[in-house]
């Protein structure tokens, strides 16, 4: 069975890292959170005492070789992100730091360092990457494209069970509200907008149970490896 690139894209929220996850382990694939990446050059921003700046985002440029990110793999099988070193991963999930990660994501230097890292990545095949740019900047290759859909409301109700989780005392009308800026951000930047590429298969998993979808893609993918 050949080796393959799965990009997989679509809104905040819509259960991408999720299913992602499971098709890599179903696969035996390597996952690459690309989200995460961009919410670690956001925290770093936030918190370099030298992007402290009237141009935080132009310091953020100038420092943007000294951004080291990394996953390292848990025993549990998750990843967590390294930034330069330092385990940032219950950090970079707050509601905050995604604001701001959508804020620097269309920022072109950043970018164009994000990118160049998940093409490094990738190089190997055998990767199962989410994002909103990998089917059409990233891997416009890629062997299989999802691109992954889902309404505001079922999104935004996702999101704030998650927070919920993690202890925090969301409101649901600013969740639904988030959900609704960074759709309009992420659709509407210049640099890479979040759009369908022409050859992805769209889910819309509004009514899919976790296990409903995953059957889905599990047999898409074992399509696309046999072809
Ligand atoms: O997917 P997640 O919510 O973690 O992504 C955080 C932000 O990073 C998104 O709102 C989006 O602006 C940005 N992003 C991006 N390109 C990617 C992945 C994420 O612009 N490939």
């Amino acid at each position: 069975m050949k080796k393959i690139i799965v990009a997989i894209d679509g809104y905040s929220s819509c259960g991408k890292s999720t299913i992602a996850k499971d098709l890599a382990r179903y696969a035996g694939y390597t996952y690459v959170d690309t989200g995460a990446m961009y919410r670690a050059v956001a925290l770093f921003m936030m918190t370099d005492p030298r992007c402290q700046t009237p141009e935080p985002v132009r310091s953020l440029v100038s420092l943007l070789p000294e951004i080291d990110i990394r996953f390292a793999l848990q025993a549990d099988g998750s990843q967590h992100l390294l930034l330069n070193g330092e385990d940032v991963e219950s950090r970079i999930r707050s509601l905050e730091v995604g604001s701001k990660a959508s804020e620097v994501s269309p920022v072109k230097e950043v970018r164009r360092y994000l990118v160049e890292a998940q093409q490094r990545m990738g190089a190997d095949k055998g990767i199962v990457m989410d994002g909103r740019d990998i089917g059409t900047v990233v891997f416009p290759n890629a062997e299989l494209k999802l691109f992954l859909t889902a309404s505001p409301e079922v999104r935004a109700k996702r999101r704030f069970d998650e927070l919920v989780a993690k202890g925090e005392l969301p409101v649901y009308a600013d969740v639904l509200q988030d959900v609704n800026t960074r759709d309009y951000r992420d659709t509407h930047r210049t640099e890479s907008p979040l759009r369908k590429a022409e050859d992805a298969v769209v889910i819309d998993n509004s009514h899919l149970t976790r296990e409903e979808q995953m059957q889905v893609i599990r047999d898409i993918f074992n399509k696309a490896v046999k072809d």
